[in-house]
């Protein structure tokens, strides 16, 4: 059965002939018959990349130019006839190898768990009841609706198309967006991109409403077929790890040229022997390249993507962690962003002049319509006129509610116990007024079924649908007032201007005002399959509705403005209605800050970017335009995060250097396009995110500076050494075992640290601002010297007093891991005290600094550890003594903080 369906050539069949073969109809299968299909056919998914294997990560651990060291280490030493350090070293593989590995895996789960909480939904119809499921449930038979922002779930065969338009470039390589016809039939032979009452799984729909059959699902699709190459290009290596990556090969290659170089010298100069220079080069490639970061770098973004979860931002690309920390300029939507989407219908004005008040909140319809205190119900929308000719007072209003009901995608059903609906929430707010005034759309509908419609589209900003009332079609349409005014007859020609000054005075009091006008179709244009934009409608009424704003909006916002983050809105909405809410935000005050997106068209690009340098909210913005605002804002320097839900949306997502996706209202084509996806549709959240992104940040440039500062001070020490001729001061295994061992246990809580207090209390780092910048460089320099001094110093000490160069090696480890114990909580913070920072805070880092002491000391006094890393005990007084010399890194550190601090107030 199942190759009988990939082949049959569904676009050749007539829809009733595609219902009878898959045994559905009009009404959806039925749960059971769901059940069986789920079974035979399989979910609806393309078959996965495999999951990396665990031998595959444990491979990638030993694709390192540190690990080819290593082997060469092990190879040299087994050709000396040095099996214990050959065992030792491969000992060390193995546990870094282990380490790294586990580390990576669980790096690897996490994001995989992440990426399912992206699943694709569909709206399906089944048992004649539409409802929202899991994209991987449906089966062929099934009943799915699609709109624009939908990636279509499966192969469908459509058997109504509204507008339709779809993109198959996934499919078909063709980047124009097909117009659908569910009426065409074709040969056998049509290629895909032809066979246009079919929509593919995959392909995006642009623009419009379709409802299709779905005819294979899974790997059965067309798309299934190519499998494969169409994996979408998510998990990009973030630039960071990038950058580290190739900072340690070129450290290696450095080290590779010294290491011959002194090697050279020591032996030519000093005498060393030729396979104590081959140890040094070794120890000093250990010491020197930073193996570590690539994997602490990666658990840190992994850390904080998993932080980013938790306060409702889902990270798809690791890159944008490290983004968020330098955001500037955050161009946010209203509806459902900064507002809850809740719309509620508040006021009624309708074409004779009446107002009416309505009371309630939110979309459960519990409340009532009043007229000068008096309650209005039970409008018998019925009868009377279908198309408006005006016969009495109250009809305005009736054709106000049945527009509203009428022209509408929404649901509202009362179900046990409570109220349940889906759709547009600017429609759902009407079916809950039309509720309020005991009035429902299916008996209307009944009445007066819908033939054809044109659906609500942003760039549209207005809705229609045509009815069959009696021998003539009625149009009903809603939307934005100016549109629907234009498409309005008045009989006083000062009309059109009063009902726009009614709009604006609507819309000063923060009400998203929708227009209702209604009329007929004489030259029939609603039979084509797009119809034209209505004219010559009489003008009903507005309805003005109130979206409450979110909590927590107003501190995010003025915690932007804290940052040095610029918030701006991009809304669709009226000026008048978004100046309203912006001021209400604190994010605008001054109507000079507003900027309508038709003052946009045709501006140079540097009168665009004076316009948006001033702006705070730009009103009437077709969604194309937030393109041009993003790309403005990035001429001007900013680092833009900007959101979006509609598929338009999705090139201005790529273009902002962080395009922040909403995870409710936002379609599965902006989720795709976006780095973020914010799961609550909340702006707090972004704010969140960029708290946890500057934490972040912070954090990955502690663990580079602990890891390439102590890599530093032991070339330097090793250095000195060699140049003076002095005995190797360490000898491979030790240096290994403080690097991969003690340092390995010491280095990964950094990655876990906590908020340096309020990091939203100063401004963005700059994206072009180099890891290693001054302080940086600074700071490093102050650790290596002062860690290779003291250690040389006491090194020689030691040799001077008699003590042996293998006791001598012993203490200046010790002296080591000690001070690199201090230099760990030093690092905590680059500019605050850590005397003045509470060692509660991160506990995990104390427990892990004493822990590598700890680990160190039972090396020192346990036979078998002893003899491998050439380690002894040592008196009481020793430690002690090297305890206090430690203490002097301390302090060069912090002394160094104060200098900062001096020379870079606030
Ligand atoms: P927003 O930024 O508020 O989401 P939209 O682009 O969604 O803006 O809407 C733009 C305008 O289109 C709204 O101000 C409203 O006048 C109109 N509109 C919104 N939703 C609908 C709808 N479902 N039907 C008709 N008109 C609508
Ligand atoms: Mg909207």
């Amino acid at each position: 059965m199942k190759t009988k369906q990939a082949t049959t050539a569904w676009h050749t069949l007539p829809a009733e002939q595609v219902r009878s073969m898959l045994t559905t109809s009009e009404h959806g299968l039925d749960a059971d018959e769901v059940r069986r299909r789920l079974e035979s056919y399989g979910p609806n998914v393309l078959p996965q990349q495999a999951d990396t294997t665990v031998l595959t990560i444990l491979l990638r651990q030993l694709a390192s130019p540190l690990i080819y060291i290593l082997l060469i280490a092990a190879a040299v030493a087994l050709l000396v006839g040095d099996f214990k350090d050959a065992s030792f070293v491969g000992v060390v593989l193995l546990i870094n190898t282990l380490i790294g590995g586990w580390q990576e895996w669980k790096a690897e789960q996490s994001s995989r768990a992440l990426q399912n909480m992206m699943q694709v939904h569909a709206t399906v119809v089944r048992n004649g009841q539409s409802s929202e499921i899991a994209a991987e449930n449906l089966v062929p038979g099934d009943v799915v609706w699609v709109e624009s922002g939908n990636r279509v779930p499966a192969d469908l065969r459509l058997t109504t198309a509204h507008g339709l338009e779809v993109d198959e470039s996934l499919l078909t390589g063709e980047s124009l967006a097909v117009n659908k016809n569910c009426e065409w039939m074709g040969a056998a032979e049509a290629s895909l991109g032809d066979r246009l009452n079919m929509a593919f799984a995959g392909s995006i729909v642009i623009r419009g409403r379709g409802i299709g059959i779905v005819v294979n699902s899974g790997s059965q699709t067309m798309v299934g077929q190519l499998a494969g190459d169409v994996q979408s290009a998510v998990g990009a290596r973030p630039p960071l790890l990038e950058r580290m990556e190739n900072f340690s090969r070129a450290v290696a290659i450095m080290v590779l040229v010294a290491a011959v170089l002194i090697g050279t010298l020591g032996v030519v100069v000093h005498e060393y022997t030729v396979t104590q220079m081959v140890m040094f080069g070794i120890a000093l490639a250990v010491a020197a390249i930073p193996e570590g970061l690539p994997i602490t770098i990666t658990v840190a973004l992994a850390i904080a993507t998993k932080r980013m979860a938790k306060r409702g931002v889902i990270v798809r690309r690791l890159a944008a962690v490290e983004g968020l920390g330098s955001c500037t300029l955050i161009a946010s939507d209203k509806t459902g962003t900064l507002t809850v989407n809740e719309l509620t219908a508040r006021e009624i004005r309708l074409a004779n002049d009446q107002t009416l008040e309505i009371s309630g909140q939110g979309f459960i319809p519990e409340g009532e319509v009043t007229r000068a205190g008096q309650r209005i119900h039970d409008c018998d929308l019925a009868s009377g006129s279908h198309t408006g000719e005006s016969s009495g007072t109250s009809d305005d209003l009736r054709q106000l509610v049945r527009v509203g009901l009428l022209c509408n995608e929404a649901s509202l059903h009362r179900q046990k116990g409570g109220w349940q609906w889906r759709g547009d929430p600017t429609d759902i707010a009407l079916l809950a007024m039309g509720h309020k005034l005991g009035c429902e759309r299916e008996p209307l509908l009944e009445h007066l079924p819908q033939i054809n419609e044109i659906p609500f589209e942003p760039e549209h900003q207005y809705a229609a649908t045509f009815h069959r009332a009696d021998q003539r079609t009625a149009v009903f349409v809603k939307g934005a007032p100016e549109r629907i005014l234009t498409m309005c007859s008045f009989d006083d020609p000062a009309g059109h201007e009063h009902w726009q000054d009614q709009a604006r005075e609507m819309a000063d009091h923060g009400y998203r005002v929708l227009a209702f006008a209604s009329g007929e179709d004489a030259q029939g244009l609603s039979s084509s399959e797009n119809p034209p934009e209505p004219s010559r409608l009489k003008f009903a009424g507005f309805v003005g509705m109130i979206d409450p704003l979110r909590g927590g909006v107003r501190e995010a916002v003025a915690a932007c403005h804290q940052a040095g983050i610029q918030v701006c809105m991009v809304t669709g909405d009226h000026p008048v209605t978004a100046f309203a809410i912006s001021r209400e935000l604190g994010l605008a005050d001054d109507p000079q800050q507003v900027v309508v997106g038709q003052q946009l068209i045709g501006l140079s690009a540097d009168d665009l970017k004076e316009v948006v340098r001033k702006a705070r909210v730009f009103a009437r913005v077709a969604p194309r335009q937030k393109l041009e605002i993003v790309n403005a804002a990035r001429n001007l320097g900013h680092f833009v995060a900007v959101t979006g839900d509609g598929v338009n949306d999705a090139p201005a997502l790529r273009a902002a250097n962080i395009g922040v996706a909403m995870g409710k209202a936002g379609t599965d084509v902006a989720r795709e396009s976006a780095e973020l996806i914010v799961s609550d549709d909340n702006f707090a959240s972004i704010v969140a995110g960029v708290e946890e992104g500057r934490v972040a940040y912070d954090n990955i440039r502690k663990v580079i500076f602990l890891l390439i500062s102590t890599g530093a001070a032991e070339v330097g020490l090793l250095g000195m050494a060699v140049l003076s001729g002095a005995p190797l001061p360490l000898l491979p295994v030790q240096i290994l075992w403080l690097n991969l061992v003690t340092s390995g246990i010491q280095d990964k809580p950094l990655a876990l640290e906590p908020a340096e207090g309020n990091v939203l209390r100063r401004p963005p780092r700059s994206p072009k601002e180099p890891i290693f910048n001054q302080l940086m460089i600074e700071r490093t320099l102050v650790v290596a010297l002062t860690m290779a001094f003291l250690g040389y110093e006491a090194f020689l000490w030691m040799l001077k007093h008699d003590w042996s160069e293998d006791e001598a090696r012993n203490g200046l480890l010790l002296f080591l891991v000690i001070m690199k114990t201090f230099h760990l909580g030093a690092s905590r913070s680059e500019t605050q005290y850590t005397l003045l920072m509470s060692p509660l805070k991160s506990p995990l880092l104390v427990v892990c600094g004493i822990a590598a002491v700890l680990v160190h000391i039972l090396a020192m006094l346990w036979p078998p550890m002893q003899s491998l890393l050439g380690t002894a005990p040592v008196s009481l007084m020793t430690f002690v003594t090297l305890t206090a010399l430690s203490l002097l890194l301390f302090v060069a550190m912090e002394l160094h903080k104060w200098s900062w601090n001096v020379r870079h107030p606030n």
